[in-house]
């Protein structure tokens, strides 16, 4: 029998404008993601239609789960580019995996997939599923909000010592992702 498809989404599948409607296989996600789409956008519509509908099932992984995605980003040293809600996403996949689904991490954030192959988890960037647009990551200092490139390696403001925060930055900032 063939396994059981399990596709982990996060934020920036969201934010892309990809549809859990169109994939094949159950749709997965964990709590965090929600406030990581901003609320009046297509991409939260999406994700609550689709969990109304029972196509997404948002879903908080287990502490053993948490706990083994953290030591494999701790191992890789992507610890500080993984925010708590990518860490949840990766446990989320393990522990999927784990249940016996074939399990696919649907993604555009680098530190994710590399984490992700190290564990031995399959992710797609989400231009695999049709969208355009891909996403890049900017990071960000939240009090002096100077900017810096998504792989820069260092976890605090250069100038003034704040963790740095990353957040997606979408290309073009039209507004292409209307109902159709
Ligand atoms: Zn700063």
């Amino acid at each position: 029998m063939p396994k059981k498809k399990a596709i982990v989404l996060d934020a920036s599948a969201f934010i892309a404008g990809l549809d859990p409607f169109s994939l094949e296989g159950h749709a997965f996600t964990v709590p965090g993601v929600r406030s990581e789409v901003s609320p009046s956008s297509m991409g939260s519509l999406r994700l609550r239609l689709a969990e109304e509908s029972g196509k997404l099932t948002v879903k908080e992984p287990s502490s053993e789960a948490l706990e083994e995605a953290r030591k494999a980003s701790a191992l890789l040293g992507d610890a500080i580019k993984l925010s708590d809600v990518d860490v949840e996403l990766l446990a989320l996949a393990i522990e999927l995996k784990g249940e016996g689904y074939e399990t696919l991490i649907i993604t555009d954030d680098y530190a994710i997939q590399n984490v992700a192959k190290r564990l031995g988890i399959a992710f797609s960037p989400v231009a695999t599923f049709g969208i355009k647009e891909g996403l890049t990551w900017v990071v960000y200092c939240p009090a002096c909000f100077a900017r810096f490139p998504g792989d820069l390696a260092v976890k605090e403001c250069p100038i003034c010592g704040t963790p740095l925060k990353r957040k997606p930055l979408r290309k073009g900032g039209g507004h292409g992702d209307r109902p159709s």
